[in-house]
């Protein structure tokens, strides 16, 4: 790889159709992969394979073909990916820097609550197993481990992980391997560096820099876009009902995710390749606004 060589990505996860904040993310991140000369990759994030549908990630492939969306390479598709995600579990596992963890979601009710509404593991199993317990999910220790860095949107973020997110699971009770894991080898091994999402992942970013430490992997630049909610200021997801976008029409979705993200299209971009041609030419990070905002699925899209 090129020493200044960008490499972007696009992750959705197959729970659902592509909603509109989904194709916000895709399309931050595919502009910002163009205009700098990068590549921008692809990846079906169906780590959590009860949660994800094959129907799902079809849909979501059809739709960002239909708004011209040109990924570099094969989708890499997690849920094929298990070996690389136990190998790193084995590397962790190996320089102790994780533990079995016993508890049951019940023995962890009571936990304080980290401001994204995950349980703060109070540390029952961290010293060992209570006796007779057996391991059910294995934890990351994150110890007094602060993380600091710069969003390219967002500013410096600052996150102490004991109170943020505490000794996070990245083996699951039922076996699965968790998000954070998947997406830290994923953008590793995909030689990702720069990583623009939505910003209801910033969080969780703290916790993916503390994980790359841990396995001595690059740490990418960052960006996290405003995320877009509905009127009772929920983020736009398959459980708030956010409607699915219509592969019949790509255009007006597009134009709306580049006014979401700030940008301002001129009126009158027929085709979706016109869209692209505008926005190749005009886009600007520093002109995408940092704060959540309201979208209804009707705005600009009729
Ligand atoms: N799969 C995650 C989502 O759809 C995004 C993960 C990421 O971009 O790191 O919300």
């Amino acid at each position: 790889m090129l020493k200044n060589a960008y490499r972007g990505r696009f992750a959705p996860s197959p729970t659902g159709p592509l909603h509109f904040g989904s194709l916000v993310a895709a399309t931050g991140s595919y502009l910002e992969a163009r205009t700098r000369g990068g590549e921008w990759l692809l990846r079906i994030e169906d780590v959590d394979a009860p949660r994800c549908s094959a129907a799902a990630a079809d849909d979501i492939l059809r739709v960002l073909e239909a708004c011209g969306f040109e990924w570099d390479g094969q989708p890499v598709w997690q849920s094929r990916r298990s070996e690389a995600y136990a190998a790193a579990l084995h590397r962790l596992k190996a320089a102790g820097q994780i533990f079995p963890c016993a508890c049951t979601r019940r023995e962890l009710a009571d936990s304080a609550i980290a401001p994204d509404g995950a349980a703060i593991y109070p540390g029952t199993c961290r010293t060992g197993l209570p006796p007779g317990r057996e391991a059910r999910a294995w934890r990351m220790r994150v110890g007094q481990a602060q993380i600091a860095f710069d969003d390219a949107i967002q500013g410096p973020i600052r996150s102490v992980l004991a109170d943020d997110a505490g000794d996070f699971v990245l083996r699951r009770a039922d076996g699965l391997y968790a998000y954070q894991l998947a997406v830290v080898v994923d953008d590793a091994e995909g030689g990702i560096t720069h990583v623009v999402r939505g910003a209801d992942l910033l969080l969780s970013t703290a916790r993916q820099i503390h994980l790359q430490g841990c396995l001595g992997v690059a740490t990418p630049a960052y960006a996290h876009l405003p995320v877009a909610v509905n009127a009772a200021g929920e983020k736009l997801s398959k459980q708030t009902l956010a409607m699915p976008l219509d592969a019949a029409r790509p255009v007006p979705a597009l134009i709306a995710a580049l006014h979401f993200l700030g940008q301002s299209p001129p009126t009158g971009l027929a085709r979706v390749s016109d869209v692209w041609d505008w926005a190749d030419e005009h886009w600007k990070l520093d002109r995408v606004p940092r704060d959540p905002a309201v979208w209804s699925d009707m705005d600009g899209m009729a």
